[in-house]
């Protein structure tokens, strides 16, 4: 075995169990063929974890997490744990397992599919083509900058205060992690900052312009975040990679993805510098399809693919699924969510079998 890997698998709740059991049939096989030996190990998240145990990220969760070479995530939450005290709710197993493993670059691809096409609401001419890498900032920024809360002042009147701070060595590690992005895919990053008016910003853009002196093969651009919100709907394919903080990430990467129309198809990878990375589908737990045998795995196979390319460096493998993916599109297969006149509507299960049978041909 020339890769012998483990895996820790978080299926969590929903459609999760459903897309999670086809992706891991979709790594044997992959394994047979790649000679990489997969050692699985599941463990509790989110809803199911707090049913077992009251916590939305038990210990030994964690522990397992850490102690793997990457976690494969499906999703998390359910209306059954809606109204839970916030510190029970299974976000909070999220938040706690991106910290928890000090995960602080969040890697999202929009990518358009010529076969999924006219899912996308912009016109065919603007989106076909699109490849994007937005790399966002995770564990900083104005999500977790201090001093943040509700405060009453002197009037008696509230005041809500958040944060927005980078220090230098938060800005350098995730600089690098957008240059190192974009020499694997075509070599061009743009950082996206709001350095006209944020001092922070200023630094970001100060930091990233030192640091693409160590990467001279990179072609590095900066835009505000307002021009580049415009300029991801009015003329996308201009973009590859998009390094920016945790909230400018957060809003351009949804953006970005919905380009693509299609939810379901959306993988992505969240990276540390100790840790093992977490790869996970973009979507939640769709509650609304789970148990149905509806929900499209896609999103999730691809999210394996993306583990084993940034994760494991096993990028022949990563290619072959990803090569697996298309051809069923090819060959006609969707499942509702990207389901178009003409095509074969299948559901999760049938579009795991198809994707087993493009693997072995
Ligand atoms: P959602 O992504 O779960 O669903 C939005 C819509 O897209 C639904 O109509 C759903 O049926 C559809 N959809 C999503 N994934 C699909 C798939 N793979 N195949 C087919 N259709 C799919 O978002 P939501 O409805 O806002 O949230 C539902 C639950 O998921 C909530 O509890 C929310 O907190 C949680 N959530 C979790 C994550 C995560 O685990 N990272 C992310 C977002 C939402």
């Amino acid at each position: 075995m020339s890769g012998n890997y483990r895996i820790t698998l978080l299926p969590g709740d929903g459609i999760g169990p459903e897309i999670m059991a086809v992706t891991v049939e979709v790594l044997k096989t992959i394994g047979k063929q790649h000679q990489l030996e997969f050692q699985f190990q599941e463990a509790l998240i989110g809803g199911v974890a707090i049913d077992a145990t009251g916590k939305p990220l038990p210990e030994d969760s964690l522990a397992m997490c850490r102690d793997s070479d990457a976690v494969l995530l499906a999703a998390i939450g359910g209306y059954k744990w809606d109204n839970l005290p916030r510190e029970q709710r299974p976000e909070t197993g999220l938040l706690g397992l991106r910290a928890g493993l000090s995960l602080f670059a969040n890697l999202r691809p929009a990518t358009i599919l010529p076969q999924l096409i006219d899912a996308s609401t912009l016109k065919r001419e603007i989106v076909e083509g699109v490849d994007i890498m937005v790399v966002r900032e995770l564990t900083g920024g104005i999500y977790f900058g201090q001093p943040k809360g509700i405060f009453a002042t002197e009037t008696g009147s509230k005041r809500g205060v958040n944060t927005m701070a980078y220090t230098e060595a938060e800005i350098d590690r995730i600089a690098k992690v957008g240059f190192e992005t974009a020499q694997k895919r075509s070599g061009k990053l743009c950082s996206v900052d709001k350095a006209n008016v944020l001092d922070v910003s200023q630094l970001w853009r100060d930091r990233v312009t030192d640091i693409s002196t160590q990467y001279p093969d990179v072609e590095l651009s900066h835009l505000y975040v307002d021009n580049a919100a415009m300029q991801l709907v009015r003329a996308p394919k201009q973009f590859d990679t998009i390094v920016t903080g945790n909230m400018f990430g957060d809003i351009l990467s949804d953006a970005a993805a919905m380009l693509t129309g299609s939810i379901g198809m959306l993988p992505s990878a969240s990276l540390g510098a100790e840790n093992p990375g977490v790869f996970e589908p973009v979507h939640g737990s769709a509650p609304d399809i789970a148990n149905q045998d509806k929900a499209n795995p896609l999103a999730q196979v691809l999210s394996a693919a993306m583990m084993l390319r940034y994760g494991l460096n096993e990028p022949q493998a990563a290619a072959k699924i990803e090569a697996a993916v298309m051809q069923v599109l090819d060959r006609g297969y969707r499942t509702g969510d990207i389901m178009s006149e003409g095509m074969q509507l299948v559901g999760c299960k049938e579009m795991g079998e198809a994707l087993l049978k493009a693997l072995a041909a």
